[in-house]
This record gives C-alpha cells, structure tokens and sequence, in this order.
C-alpha cells in the first residue's frame, strides 16, 4: 500500500514536470473506505495526511481514536450526506466533498457553530445531469454558490464531480475547471483510481484514490 501511493506520487510529480501551466500542488485522498485500519495503518505511519470515507458510522468506528493519536491527519467525506448525520459527520471530518443542498448546509453551518469548526465545503456537481444522480445541477452552480459563500459565509474551497460511466471526460472535466475558474475557487476535487491522470492535466487539486492504493474492494 505504501508503494502503491509511492508509485501515484512519482506520476503526478511526472505530470507536473512535463506541464507548466500545472503549478498547484496535488494533494493524494487516500480512500479507505471498507477497508479496516489495519490495512490503513502503514499510510499513517509513513505520513500520509488526507484520508477519505462515504460513509460517516464507518468512519466514527475507524477513525476517531486514531485522529486523536494523529492530529496531523485530515479526514475527508466524500459520500452522500444526511441530515441526521451532520452532528457526527462535523466533529469527524475536516473537509466535506458532498454539498447538495441548502438544508445540508444550514446544518452543518449549525453544527459546526456550536464546536467552532470552521469544515472545508467542496459542492458536489451532477457534472453529467444524471437523473438520480447527487450534486447541484451545472446551471444552478452559480446561484447554490454565491447563496452559500456571500448570504451563510460558508467556506467553500472548490467544486468536486463523479462523472457518470459514460461520461465524455474530457468535456465533463473541462467544464468542471471552467466553473471552478468562473468562481474563483482554487481547489477541484476530481479524478479517482481511473482517471486521475486526465483529471490532475484539467486541474484537479484533490484526487481521491481508492484501489489503486488499497486494492480491490469486496
Ligand atoms: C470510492 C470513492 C472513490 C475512490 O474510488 P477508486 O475507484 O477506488 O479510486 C473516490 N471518490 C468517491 C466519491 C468514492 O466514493
């Protein structure tokens, strides 16, 4: 696992050598999701930082002994977010991917007051206007952000996507970095074990990797 993310590190160094329009930082969310802490454990203890989750009972379980022993690491949620949830989800994390709406944010702005966290918000996109898919419509983005941002000072870093099975990437990521650009956001949570390559040349700052750092899951 600690070669896994060794070998990830030297790509995007690779990329970046190779591109110099490419000056950000790309920072590697180690998604261990399903996977136990045993499993988890080599990353911490060579330094890694960012750590992802879906799902908030997993991670309370997983992670809330470990951050006190290691206040260094950041937790990421990147899964859909109930309300209910949000008490939880806010003492745990330090960065939530999966803003959707309007009721979501009044909680966590409600939450996090009362234990003066100040949580890093991405706004998910429904980057392929999917059905049934999670995320804010792209021509609602603007509207959803300047809401959040100016009305509820909320601190939204960045927009983030899961782009369909069939997505056109190329088209999908572009408009992401466009719409990110339009608002002036510096962070862009996009690309998985899949497409981070694609997603880090379309200027993604945050790529979330699962199997390949951590193999398959069941
Ligand atoms: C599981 C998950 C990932 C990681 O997926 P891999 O294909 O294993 O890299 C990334 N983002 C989200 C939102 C996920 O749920």
């Amino acid at each position: 696992m600690h070669n896994n993310l060794n070998n990830l590190q030297e790509i995007i160094k690779e990329i970046h050598s190779k591109d110099n329009n490419q000056n950000k930082s790309v920072k590697i969310i180690a998604v261990s999701k399903t996977f136990s802490m045993e499993k988890i454990k080599p990353l911490i203890e060579s330094g890694h930082i960012h750590f992802g989750e879906n799902k908030v009972q997993e991670a309370q379980t997983k992670w809330q002994d470990v951050i006190i022993k290691n206040k260094n690491i950041k937790l990421h949620m990147l899964g859909k977010l109930q309300t209910n949830k949000v008490k939880y989800a806010v003492e745990l994390f330090d960065y939530i991917h999966s803003v959707d709406s309007i009721k979501l944010v009044k909680k966590i702005d409600t939450e996090q007051k009362k234990i003066n966290k100040n949580i890093k918000l991405f706004i998910q996109v429904n980057i392929d206007n999917e059905e049934q898919k999670n995320g804010i419509g792209i021509n609602e983005i603007e509207t959803f952000h300047n809401h959040i941002v100016n009305e509820m000072k909320m601190n939204v870093i960045g927009l983030m996507c899961i782009p369909s099975i069939n997505s056109n990437l190329d088209i999908a990521f572009d408009k992401m970095k466009k719409m990110n650009v339009k608002l002036g956001l510096s962070e862009l949570s996009m690309g998985m074990s899949s497409d981070y390559i694609k997603a880090i040349k379309f200027g993604s700052t945050f790529v979330r990797i699962g199997s390949k750092i951590f193999g398959k899951r069941n």
